[in-house]
């Protein structure tokens, strides 16, 4: 898989990559900008808190339509595992749109890493948004509990972002704010440059999603 980037007449950065995969070039339609991106997201929500079901794009036109053409989702959304927290849904968004990272209390790892590097660079993702949410399970074994197994290596990570906060809320805002910098240090994201990155809470009682530092 290659990635063949083309600079715009403004001189921005490429929006229109093409995507080398099994020997087919793939040409993606053109990425949204994150401030584009982040409108449609908060556009999305503020739909999603009034409706019953999520009227997203799952048509088999979408799916025919994607499976030939090659996707160009217009964001990154990491998140939590957690089955009420479902990023298409809270946004609005149907087939192609979301490149969905989900892991228990939206930790970063390598693995998360790569994927967002992987969306960023490939799909031409202009936005990567870390989605926390509240009555987190995944927070509140790290601040009321010590798990062992596997899941201790979700709440150390936890434990790293939260210090000896105590509050739920603020331990998840601290945990995404962590996940936020990660992201940024790692792949070296500097500001105006790359992908914008930005954390946000997702309210599961009111459907609302409050972006931080906004
Ligand atoms: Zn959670």
């Amino acid at each position: 898989m290659d990635t063949d980037r083309s600079v715009g007449v403004c001189g921005c950065r490429a929006v229109m990559p093409v995507t080398i995969h099994n020997g087919r070039k793939i040409m993606h339609k053109e990425n949204l900008s994150a401030s584009e991106a982040l409108k449609k997201l908060k556009e999305g929500n503020q739909r999603y808190l009034s409706a019953t079901s999520n009227p997203g794009d799952v048509s088999p036109a979408i799916r025919h339509e994607t499976c030939e053409n090659g996707q160009s989702p217009y964001a990154i959304v990491i998140t939590c595992s957690d089955s009420r927290v479902i990023p298409e849904s809270i946004f609005t968004a149907g087939i192609g749109e979301l490149f969905v990272i989900r892991v228990a209390g939206n930790v970063m790892d390598k693995h998360q890493l790569g994927s967002v590097e992987y969306a960023a660079g490939h799909l031409g993702c202009n936005l990567v948004v870390v989605l926390g949410h509240d009555h987190c399970g995944a927070v509140d074994a790290a601040i009321n509990h010590k798990p062992g197994g596997y899941v201790k290596y979700i709440t150390d990570e936890i434990l790293r972002a939260i210090g000896s906060e105590k509050d739920p809320l603020r331990a998840s805002c601290l945990n995404v704010e962590r996940a936020v910098s990660v992201i940024k240090e790692s792949l070296d994201i500097k500001e105006g440059e790359g992908p914008a990155v930005c954390g946000a809470v997702y309210h599961i009682n009111s459907g609302e999603v409050e972006f931080l530092d906004q």
